[in-house]
């Protein structure tokens, strides 16, 4: 297969597409929908102050680093869970990559708060991966918030992306449907969410960070067995490879035709949130779900 543009043998074919790319002409591709998706959503634009969470894998630091090149202000934010084995080389990684890019870099360490990822597990009778996740989406808001970011970005892709939203709908969950897409406004107490990758597969993805030499970080998680969503990401990998393009056009369906609704019965229907009494974060019960984790560890210690 040859390059789309320049006719060179191509390094990267994109059935979804009906395409194939030079490695050059690749990086022009990736990065130009990705900014497209910026202004198609309008994520945001160069007067925002974007903080970035890396959790070390190759799709955040793809996101911060292409941002980065397209001229907007990004700091990063990791935060080390203090799990064995693992979050030392995922906050290694990161420290080196944005020290090798000039990156501004935020550490946020659970250890100091008490919340310690395997001692959140020790003292939960439950999956860890489901508290581990709240306690990270709490510490990006309350960082970017505190510390005057305007948007909070993920390294989401669209399997990602596709791989919720299906989950959602096989649930019929309208709170999730009605907030699921590449942008959550700010609201009281929440800082405006974006995913500048929804419009690029996670191989997409992959080979532009492989092309782009991102360090790949080899330690994941232990905890990380059975991981959720991989088997719809199976579903719909098969989907594509019969029916090249139908994640995408799946995804911005769902935005343009699909979200109204859920939005609506969501705004008759929804929890309405007050800040938790210990820590002010919005929560649908009187202290939030992080400063309940933090007190039962505490007793336990
Ligand atoms: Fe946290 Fe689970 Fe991810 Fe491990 S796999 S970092 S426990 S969410
Ligand atoms: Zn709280």
């Amino acid at each position: 297969m040859k390059c789309k543009r320049c006719k060179v043998p191509a390094v990267v074919a994109l059935p979804s597409h009906n395409t194939g790319f030079c490695a050059e002409c690749f990086d022009l591709f990736f990065t130009r929908q990705v900014e497209r998706g910026i202004h198609s959503e309008k994520l945001f634009t160069k007067e925002d102050r974007i903080l970035v969470a890396l959790s070390g894998g190759k799709d955040s630091l793809a996101c911060i680093l292409v941002l980065k090149r397209l001229g907007y202000d990004v700091t990063g934010l990791h935060i080390d869970l203090s799990i064995p084995n693992s979050s030392e080389f995922a906050r290694g990684t990161v420290e080196r990559f944005c020290e090798e890019h000039g990156i501004a870099l935020i550490v946020k360490e659970m250890a100091k708060e008490g919340l310690a990822i395997p001692d959140v597990k020790a003292r939960l009778n439950r999956p860890i991966c489901s508290a581990c996740g709240k306690i990270k989406r709490y510490f990006f808001n309350k960082v970017a918030l505190d510390e005057k970011y305007t948007v909070l970005a993920t390294g989401h892709n669209l399997d990602d992306e596709i791989a919720r939203l299906f989950s959602n709908v096989l649930r019929w969950d309208v709170g999730y449907l009605s907030d699921q897409g590449p942008m959550l406004e700010a609201e009281n107490g929440f800082a405006r969410k974006v995913k500048p990758l929804f419009r690029l597969s996670e191989y997409e993805t992959a080979n532009w960070s492989f092309l782009q030499g991102i360090p790949y970080h080899y330690a994941p998680c232990p905890y990380s067995k059975g991981a959720s969503f991989t088997s719809y990401k199976k579903l719909w990998a098969d989907l594509e490879e019969e029916m090249p393009g139908r994640k995408l056009a799946f995804y911005l369906g769902f935005l343009e035709k699909g979200k109204a609704p859920f939005q609506r019965q969501e705004a008759l229907t929804g929890d309405s949130l007050a800040p938790c009494t210990s820590c002010g974060y919005p929560t649908s019960a009187e202290v939030c779900g992080v400063c309940r984790i933090k007190d039962a560890v505490s007793e336990r210690k």
